[in-house]
């Protein structure tokens, strides 16, 4: 595969940036060569600047359920860039985007668009703490919710302590308040409580979580949270800024069927431009400023730009069974990697859920929690590199999922299965 033009762009694009990239898992550190530069991309597919074509299963870290440049969405982006750009001032489309999703979404009265995942966590995180009048907030080991200092946060060492800084620059003291356990034990959850349920604001999970493989949790488990929540008056916060309008329009809220009191989403809502948004009901959100004592705000919340290629995007995805058919073909694709992956009595499989896919190299049926992961990824940095000789693009990290979008056909599937096969066949047979 030629990559030369790639490795001219990341040569001059070291000289600007850190690690050469504007966000660190771009920077291909956990797998071979230079990363791709990548120059457009149209329906399933992405060319870099060597020109080589792949198959997109990134789809920019899941923002892009239609696939790229979808005709609807690129048309909407047109037209309204077309009345300019930002104005500070409120456009009728902010009202749209938010009617679209609040019409059809039970957990929320109101929201508060922002510019990415990050800051709709970070502000919700303030919004439950204002909110309750407590300090502390409870995450979970293995779960991202983005890069605000007080969830920079590794577990500490034993059962419910208080977690240790995981970035240089957060200060301990900024993380005293946060309390790390792991998923899926409730053993740990009930101690928590009891010896915090006071203080706590919030206890915040990804109900799927994503970002350290796919560590899919029981709904019992999940249920336990809501109701130990609910009998300490302790605010249970969805971090859906991957699982949001993937799963199902209301996420995995609406997949589990539980309630959560506070959500956040990114990424797909705003159809590839940065937006991020985070809800509650009407009495939560009364909290937030200009209505409350809960400061926020955001130059460039709600752009209209940004609005309309959200509404654009979720139009699609509200139609009836989009849901469904995104699940069935996933699934499709899943199977038939498996089947042969277990054919060939290979140590790999894919985990899915909805249309999200993770490459797993060790007993997937058990691994729910992010210390059961096998940190070895060798395997994984083989399989990515003859999956991009056989010109099919995930995301360059063992710990990132992969998505399918509404433009990946059947028929494109079944040739990325092949592909799949094929990789799987060279690398561990
Ligand atoms: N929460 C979750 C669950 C995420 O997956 C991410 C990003 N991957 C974030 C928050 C942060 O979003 P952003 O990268 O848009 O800041």
């Amino acid at each position: 595969m030629k990559r030369s033009n790639s490795e001219k762009l990341y040569e001059k694009a070291l000289e600007f940036f850190p690690g050469g990239v504007n966000s660190p898992v771009r920077a291909f550190k956990a797998v071979e060569g230079a990363p791709l530069f990548i120059k457009k991309g149209k329906g399933p597919y992405i060319w870099d600047e060597d020109e080589n074509q792949f198959i997109d299963f990134c789809c920019s870290f899941g923002p892009h359920i239609l696939g790229h440049n979808y005709p609807d969405v690129h048309q909407n982006i047109v037209d309204t860039l077309s009345n300019g750009t930002s104005f500070g001032a409120p456009t009728k489309l902010e009202s749209e985007l938010a009617e679209l999703i609040i019409s059809r979404n039970p957990y929320i009265d109101k929201m508060r668009f922002v510019s990415s995942g990050t800051e709709a966590v970070m502000s919700a995180i303030r919004l439950a703490r204002g909110y309750t009048g407590r300090n502390k907030i409870l995450k979970f080991e293995g779960c991202y919710h983005g890069h605000a200092d007080s969830l920079l946060v590794n577990a500490g060492s034993g059962l419910a302590t208080f977690g240790e800084s995981s970035s240089a620059g957060v200060p301990e003291n900024v993380v005293q308040d946060t309390i790390v356990i792991p998923l899926n034990d409730i053993e740990a959850l009930e101690l928590a409580f009891e010896k915090h349920a006071d203080d706590l604001a919030c206890v915040i999970i990804e109900p799927i979580p994503a970002n350290n493989g796919l560590l899919l949790q029981e709904r019992s488990f999940l249920l336990k949270l809501r109701e130990i929540c609910t009998a300490n008056n302790v605010l249970l916060f969805f971090d859906e800024v991957i699982s949001g309008f993937r799963v199902a329009f209301s996420g995995a809220a609406e997949y589990y069927d539980i309630e959560p009191d506070i959500v956040s989403y990114g990424k797909i809502i705003g159809g590839g431009l940065p937006v991020g948004a985070y809800g509650a009901k009407k009495h939560i959100m009364q909290s937030v400023s200009p209505d409350g004592p809960v400061y926020q705000a955001g130059t460039l919340s709600g752009n209209p730009v940004a609005m309309a290629a959200g509404i654009a995007q979720l139009t699609v995805c509200s139609q009836p069974g989009f849901y469904e058919d995104q699940e069935e073909r996933t699934q499709t694709f899943v199977n038939s990697v498996n089947a042969h992956a277990k054919e060939k009595g290979y140590d790999f499989s894919l985990v899915t859920i909805g249309s999200i896919f993770w490459l797993a190299f060790s007993d997937s049926t058990t691994i729910r929690s992010a210390s059961q992961i096998d940190a070895d990824m060798t395997p994984f940095k083989k399989l990515h590199k003859a999956l991009l000789e056989r010109n099919v693009y995930v995301g360059p990290s063992g710990y990132e999922v992969g998505f399918v979008s509404y433009v990946h056909t059947k028929e494109i599937l079944e040739n990325a299965a092949q592909q799949f096969k094929n990789a799987m066949d060279e690398v561990f047979s």
